[in-house]
C-alpha cells in the first residue's frame, strides 16, 4: 500500500512563464532599495541584542543586505522561560489544532513567495529557480507535518490487552526544542525543523545560521502572523560558538534538531553528553561524501544532464550533492568530454537574474576552502576542466577533477567541485568499498540499465537516499523522505512518515476497569 497523506505539494512558480520571471526579478530590485534587519525575536517582539553586524550579499561583497544583532544570555533564559510556560497548552490542544496553524503558515509562505525568493537571492546567493524550490519545500514541510500531526497526535491508540483492562498509547510533545539550521536551505530547513517540532507539540527556540538571519526572521514573523502563540517560537540569531553553544548547554532543553556540518554535530553531542538533567534526543542531519556509479550500459546524455545538476546545481552547496563520479574505463573519456561541454554551457553570475545557473558560494571562508582544495587537486591529482569565476563576489566556478580513488578525500568538500574516479568493472567491490569506508551515508546515484548493478552498488555503499537513472538532489517532501546515516546523520528522515516520532514522547496508560 502506498502511504500518501491527504495533501498536495506546492505548485511554486514557473520561470519559463515570462510574467513570473519578470515579477521575481523586479522583486529583487525592490528589495535592493531597503536594508533589512534581524535581532532576537522574543514573545513576538524584536529586542535589542548585541551590536549590529552587517549581512553581506555573497554575489556582491560591497552590497549590505541588512544588519543582525546577536541574542544575549539573559534573552536566551527569557525565551526558555516563556516557551516552557506556553508549551503544555499547545501540546494539549492536540494534533488537529496544531495542523491548522501549520497550514496557515504554508499559505502565508505562498502569499509572500516573491519577497522570500528576493531575500534568498540576496542574503544566500540563491538562484531564482533554487529560491522557488526552497519556498515550495518550506510549504510542503508545513502541510506534510500538519497531516502527520492529525494522523499521529489525535486520538490515543487503543491496544489489545487482558479483559477488564483498557490499554492505550499516545504521543505527546517533549517540551522545548532547540532547532539549529544551516545557511544552504535557510528557509526550507529552518521552517521544516520548526514545523516538525511544533507539529509534535513542542515549543521552539530557533537559531538560524549566522550567514542567513534575515530570511529566518521573516519566517518567524510569518509563523506568528499565522496564529502561533509567539511564546512558542523565539528567534535567537548569532554565532554557533556563542548562541548555539549557550542553547545546547541550557538546562531548559528537551531536545535538539540540527542540520549542518558533521564537526558541529560532534560538538553538540559532547555538550549534550556533559549536561546534567533530562537525557534529550539529538536529531542531526549532517554532511555527505556522495558518489554516483555509472556502468557501460548507462545512457550517456542522461548521465551528463544528471551529473551537471547534481554536482553544480545550487553551486554544489547541498549536502546531497554529487562529489564523486565513478566512471567505467571504457566509456570514461567519452562521458568526460560531454561533461566539459555541458559545463561550458553553464551561466555563472548574479543569482537574481533568471538566466543564471550557478550563483556564488556563501562567503569568503567557503570560497577559500574551495580554492585551497582546487590547489591540492592541481598538485596531487589532475584538473580536467575549470570554469572562470565572475568578479565582485564570493564566486567559485565549477571544477572537474580526476582523483585515483575515494581515499583521496578525507571529508566533504562543500561546493561545485566534482571528482571523477575511473574504475575497472571487475574491481567494483574495492572501488565502492573505499567510498563506504569514509562512513558517510547520505545520497547515492546509479546509472545503469542492469538492475543487478544498481542492487550491488546499493549493497556496497549504504546511503539514506539512493537515486537510480536520475539526478540525486532535490528530495521532495513526502516523496523522497530525506536523511542519511553514519557520519551523515541520525534520522528520522525529514519529510517522511516517521519524522515526528523523535520529537515526541510516548505515554502508555493502563486502566483496570
Ligand atoms: N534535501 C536537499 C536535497 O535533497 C538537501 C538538503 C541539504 O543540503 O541539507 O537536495
Amino acid at each position: 500500500e502506498v502511504y500518501g497523506p491527504r495533501r498536495r505539494n506546492s505548485a511554486g512558480l514557473d520561470l519559463s512563464v515570462r510574467a513570473d520571471r519578470a515579477r521575481l526579478e523586479a522583486s529583487v530590485v525592490v528589495l535592493d532599495a531597503v536594508t533589512l534587519s534581524a535581532g532576537p525575536l522574543i514573545d513576538g517582539k524584536v529586542v535589542a541584542g548585541g551590536a549590529p553586524l552587517p549581512v553581506i550579499a555573497p554575489a556582491n561583497d560591497r552590497k549590505v543586505v541588512g544588519a543582525v544583532s546577536e541574542a544575549q544570555a539573559p534573552q536566551i533564559d527569557e525565551a526558555f522561560r516563556l516557551a516552557r510556560a506556553a508549551q503544555p497548552a499547545w501540546d494539549q490542544a492536540g494534533g488537529p489544532a496544531r495542523a491548522q496553524v501549520l497550514r496557515a503558515m504554508a499559505d502565508a509562505l505562498e502569499t509572500n513567495i516573491d519577497r522570500l525568493i528576493a531575500i534568498l537571492a540576496r542574503e544566500a546567493g540563491k538562484t531564482l529557480s533554487d529560491g522557488i524550490a526552497e519556498v515550495r519545500e518550506a510549504v510542503d514541510f508545513c502541510r506534510y507535518y500538519a497531516t502527520l500531526a492529525e494522523d499521529q497526535f489525535g486520538e490515543a491508540q487503543v491496544l489489545k490487552g487482558p479483559v477488564g483492562e483498557t490499554n492505550s498509547l499516545r504521543l505527546a510533545g517533549r517540551g522545548v526544542f532547540v532547532c539549529i539550521s544551516p545557511w544552504n536551505f535557510p528557509l526550507a530547513i529552518f521552517t521544516g525543523q520548526i514545523a516538525a517540532a511544533l507539529a509534535a507539540g513542542n515549543a521552539v527556540l530557533a537559531k538560524p545560521a549566522e550567514q542567513t538571519p534575515l530570511i529566518a526572521s521573516e519566517a518567524v514573523k510569518l509563523y506568528h502572523a499565522a496564529g502561533l502563540d509567539p511564546r512558542l517560537l523565539a528567534l535567537l540569531p548569532g554565532r554557533g560558538e556563542t548562541v548555539g553553544a549557550a542553547l545546547v548547554a541550557h538546562e531548559g532543553l528537551d531536545g535538539v534538531a540540527f542540520t549542518g556540518g558533521t564537526d558541529t554535530a560532534w560538538r553538540i553531542n559532547q555538550t549534550l553528553a556533559a549536561r546534567q538533567g533530562p537525557i534529550v534526543p539529538f536529531i542531526a542531519e549532517t554532511g555527505g561524501l556522495n558518489g554516483m556509479f555509472v556502468d557501460t550500459t548507462a545512457q550517456r546524455e542522461q548521465v551528463i544532464d544528471d551529473v551537471i545538476v547534481s554536482a553544480f546545481g545550487s553551486a554544489g552547496q547541498r549536502c546531497s550533492a554529487l562529489r564523486l563520479l565513478f566512471l567505467p574505463e571504457d566509456t570514461a573519456d567519452h562521458i568526460i568530454d560531454g561533461l566539459k561541454g555541458a559545463m561550458d554551457a553553464l551561466v555563472l553570475g548574479d543569482p537574481a537574474k533568471a538566466v543564471t545557473d550557478v550563483g556564488p558560494v556563501i562567503d569568503a571562508e567557503a570560497k577559500e576552502a574551495l580554492v585551497a582544495h582546487q590547489a591540492r587537486l592541481a598538485k596531487d591529482a589532475k584538473i580536467l576542466h575549470a570554469l572562470a569565476a565572475p568578479a565582485g563576489g564570493t564566486f567559485f566556478a565549477p571544477v572537474l577533477a580526476e582523483i585515483p580513488s575515494a581515499d583521496f578525500l578525507e571529508r566533504e568538500v562543500f561546493g561545485p567541485i566534482l571528482h571523477v574516479v575511473r574504475y575497472k568493472p571487475e574491481r567494483l567491490e574495492q572501488v565502492a568499498g573505499a567510498l563506504a569506508a569514509r562512513r558517510y551515508g547520505l545520497t547515492l546515484g546509479v546509472h545503469s540499465r542492469i538492475e543487478r548493478f544498481a542492487a550491488d552498488v546499493q549493497r556496497l555503499v549504504p546511503a539514506g537516499n539512493a537515486y537510480v537513472n536520475r539526478s540525486m538532489t532535490g528530495a521532495v517532501v513526502g516523496v523522497q523522505p530525506f536523511g542519511g546515516e553514519g557520519l551523515s546523520g541520525t534520522g528520522p528522515k525529514a519529510g517522511g512518515p516517521h519524522a515526528l516520532l523523535r520529537f515526541a514522547v510516548e505515554r502508555a496508560v493502563s486502566v483496570n476497569i
